[in-house]
């Protein structure tokens, strides 16, 4: 058994490493998560130019056609150098719906582009309820014509200011069929994740408004998403109307996976510095390394960091061979990880003592970071309720 990564994904590892050092340096993240976009022209078209906004894209899409295991690569460096814009949103979130359930027609409009960094887009799907399963998805996608109109609001949208296309989750009925696999239908007998449709939206389309949210990591930027009385025609639809959750769900899933990936490489950046740090900074005439105090706590941070890493390439492996207990895989890891980025990255700024509180030092953009990504896609707390509802508790 080989749990190390091929030739290939080393070569991808060292070549990001180096990308991202020259072309996204912390003073260059500084100035994107200051501006409303998060990413310049020329630095999203560098990235495109490396493929790696197709990394996970079919060939005949444009795309290189790899896998989880390689793209947990290219995550890892991303989150070391907390890159900030839209790569998460297009590739992860927008690019992955349309992969997933996508028409032919509708693949072959949006992904060669997303490929080629020509288009970004997102994913409309939590709302103001900030319920994570199929059951928070209300807003209503009405039958009118050929096509369908829909109304609300979605809540906590990557990078929907600045995308060519919304993949928006609605809901086309409450939710009459049973389970599929002949399982029991949930309490009151309604099945929420019967009913969820997905809609293409592109930019400018009448009734779409998009307000930019305040959050605490900068680096991420985040909307509100309304839809009043938006008129879609049918080819806008993706797939059978009512089938949407199954794919959203798959979705949902891998972008975690490769968020957990990204905090994985982030909480590696922390223990380096910090370690670093250790080395370095002397009181009472040795450096502050050689206390067992500091020692433990760095030899904790490097136990999370390991574990984190394990946990996430088995869910990304999972992911890749389609193994059964792939739902389970991913939330084990976001499970711990959530939980363990906030440790270290908390841990590397009390270990640096009053210069890790500064705005200067770096470690903040790192420690809000790992607070911003251990609520998305579900928290510690609701992935640990997801692994006892997996294995039958
Ligand atoms: C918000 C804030 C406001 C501040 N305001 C003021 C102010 O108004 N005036 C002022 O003078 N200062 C101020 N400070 C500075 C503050 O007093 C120092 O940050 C604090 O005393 C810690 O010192 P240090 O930063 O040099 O950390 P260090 O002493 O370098 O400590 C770094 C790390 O090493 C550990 N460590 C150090 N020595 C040992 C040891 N012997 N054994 C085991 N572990 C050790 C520490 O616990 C810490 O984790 C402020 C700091 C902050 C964060």
């Amino acid at each position: 058994m080989n749990f190390g990564f091929n030739e290939e994904q080393e070569l991808l590892r060292s070549t990001a490493r180096k990308f991202f050092d020259n072309e996204c340096a912390s003073e260059t993240v500084r100035k994107l998560m200051d501006g409303p976009e998060g990413m310049t022209p020329d630095l999203w078209k560098k990235i495109a130019e490396q493929g790696w906004t197709g990394l996970i894209f079919p060939d005949e899409h444009g795309g290189m056609g790899l896998g989880f295991v390689d793209l947990v690569v290219l995550m890892e460096e991303m989150g070391r150098s907390v890159v900030p814009g839209p790569f998460f949103s297009t590739v992860l979130l927008g690019g992955l719906a349309i992969r997933e359930a996508g028409t032919d027609a509708q693949k072959k409009a949006w992904l060669p582009k997303i490929s080629s960094g020509d288009a970004r887009a997102t994913l409309a799907w939590m709302e103001p309820s900030a319920e994570l399963g199929a059951g928070g998805i209300t807003l209503q996608a009405a039958a009118k014509g050929a096509g369908f109109t829909l109304d609300g609001t979605k809540l906590f949208v990557h990078d929907a200011h600045t995308a060519d296309v919304i993949v928006v989750a609605a809901r086309t009925s409450s939710g009459q069929n049973p389970p599929a696999g002949g399982q029991n239908p949930p309490a009151g007998g309604q099945n929420p994740e019967d009913g969820v449709s997905l809609f293409l939206v592109p930019k400018g389309t009448p009734g779409l408004s998009v307000t930019l949210l305040p959050t605490m990591d900068q680096t991420r930027k985040l909307c509100e998403v309304g839809l009043k009385d938006v008129a879609l025609g049918a080819d806008a639809l993706m797939g059978q109307a009512g089938s949407g959750w199954a794919p959203l769900a798959r979705v949902i899933d891998r972008a975690t996976v490769a968020l957990c990936a990204e905090m994985c490489g982030g909480a590696q950046k922390v223990l380096e510095m910090t370690v670093e740090y250790a080395k370095i900074r002397q009181a009472f005439g040795r450096p502050i390394g050689s206390y067992q105090g500091v020692k433990h706590k760095a030899a904790d941070m490097l136990v999370d960091v390991e574990n984190s890493k394990s946990i996430t390439y088995y869910a990304a492996w999972a992911m890749d061979e389609g193994v059964p207990e792939g739902q389970l895989a991913v939330s084990m890891a976001k499970a711990y990880v959530s939980d363990a980025y906030r440790r270290v990255s908390g841990a590397g700024i009390q270990l640096h003592g009053g210069i890790g509180f500064t705005w200067e030092h770096d470690l903040h953009l790192y420690f809000k970071r790992a607070k911003g990504s251990e609520f998305t896609f579900g928290d510690a707390t609701w992935h640990r309720e997801r692994v006892a509802q997996l294995v039958n508790l």
